[in-house]
């Protein structure tokens, strides 16, 4: 057992041939994160133990939570990140929590990037919604839309953050629901955006400077996630946050994490979500601002919105009269107290002919029974009947 042990410490230890290495193969997860769920006071400690030299306070949230903005880098290109301006987004602070640790191990590509970009990576900036798991801050406010109110603290923090360098790029990271796909069948694992500037979504010089990054995360993630890779809609939002930064000046790319196979709790997208964050870094440290490659931008496809989690079809209700429909299912995601990963609980969407969407899981129940205290599945309600033979 003891051997066994120190051959495993030994194989993490050993550097691995770097030269013929990609990113993507020597991938590492965090180990200390395994769940999807981050307490925010277990991510501040982690921070202060293992970045201590590279970490800023740059103020705190409502419940005065501190946000840390942790800045790696000797290069010229400045870059700013930003993960979980939405609480219950937790990838990317995954994902830049198992970039430390990939890179740490191959010490030339860290090298090799960090010459050449200085990454200011702040980490959470809704700490009051992560504690919680909630898109919104303690306040219910949603940061995304708030960028003209400045009703919230945090985004004050943001702009503030901003203003102080002038950065080259910018990378806006979210999660999007399980309802996208690519195409109808496969998931939008991540979609990307370069965000637009007015209503007319003119193809501006920014705007392409970050198609240009995107196109080069695109080119090396089809071939690891065929066709789950999606453009997001650029329609312009007047009160978010990329357009608005965009707007002035910044590139800022919008990255969403989405659904994976089989994998509520996002493992295999923070994985690609890592990938795609560190091909970002890289493709922003070759480009340095050129816009050239930008036109594959157009070549990736537009997220759809074409799928429920669960749909149970055919189902035949207790009614009197014969009633026989479909029912669409949808997870929501609930932090419960002294839990330490979430909760998936379904509830109900629609009810009727649910034709023009899918399920993840579909349930044919066709000759099955609806065992329910209620007639009808009740909308906006958690699942409370079951299908029996
Ligand atoms: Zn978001």
């Amino acid at each position: 057992m003891l051997i066994l042990f120190s051959l495993k410490k030994w194989l993490n230890l050993t550097l691995v041939n770097y030269s013929t290495m990609n990113f993507e193969k020597i991938y590492l997860q965090n180990p200390d994160f395994p769940n999807r769920y981050i307490s925010p006071e277990k991510l501040f400690s982690y921070l202060q133990s293992n970045h201590s030299d590279y970490i800023q306070e740059i103020g705190t949230s409502y419940l005065e939570k501190p946000i840390y903005k942790l800045s790696i880098g000797t290069g010229t290109i400045n870059v700013l990140a930003w993960s979980q301006m939405h609480g219950n987004e937790s990838n990317a602070t995954h994902a830049m929590l198992d970039l430390l640790v990939t890179l740490d191990k191959a010490p030339e590509l860290k090298e090799e990037l960090f010459n050449k970009i200085k990454l200011d990576f702040i980490f959470m900036l809704n700490p009051d919604g992560s504690e919680k798991w909630t898109r919104l801050n303690a306040v219910e406010i949603d940061l995304n839309r708030d960028f003209h109110n400045e009703s919230s603290k945090e985004i004050k923090f943001l702009k503030k953050a901003v203003a102080s360098t002038k950065y080259d790029y910018a990378l806006n990271l979210h999660e999007q629901r399980t309802i996208f796909t690519t195409d109808g069948v496969h998931p939008a694992t991540l979609s990307f955006l370069a965000p637009s500037e007015n209503y007319e979504r003119t193809l501006t010089e920014n705007r392409k400077k970050c198609m240009a990054v995107i196109a080069e995360v695109y080119n090396h993630l089809k071939e690891l996630i065929p066709n789950q890779i999606g453009r997001y809609s650029d329609e312009f939002y007047p009160t978010s946050t990329g357009d608005n930064f965009i707007k002035a000046g910044m590139p800022t790319i919008l990255f969403e994490g989405g659904h994976f196979i089989d994998d509520y709790t996002r493992k295999g997208t923070r994985k690609y979500y890592t990938i795609a964050l560190y091909y970002a870094l890289k493709a922003i440290s070759e480009l340095n601002s050129d816009t050239a490659g930008w036109e594959t931008y157009l070549e990736i496809p537009e997220n759809q919105e074409t799928h429920y989690d669960i749909v149970y079809r055919n189902v035949k209700l207790n009614t009197d009269h014969e009633c026989i429909l479909d029912v669409a299912v949808q997870y929501r995601e609930i932090k419960e107290e002294g839990k330490d990963e979430i909760s998936f609980v379904p509830f109900v969407m629609e009810v009727g002919d649910v034709r023009r969407r899918k399920g993840w899981l579909e349930i044919d129940c066709t000759g099955k029974k609806f065992i329910s205290a209620t007639k009808y599945p009740k909308l906006d309600a958690v699942v409370d009947f079951k299908i029996e033979d």
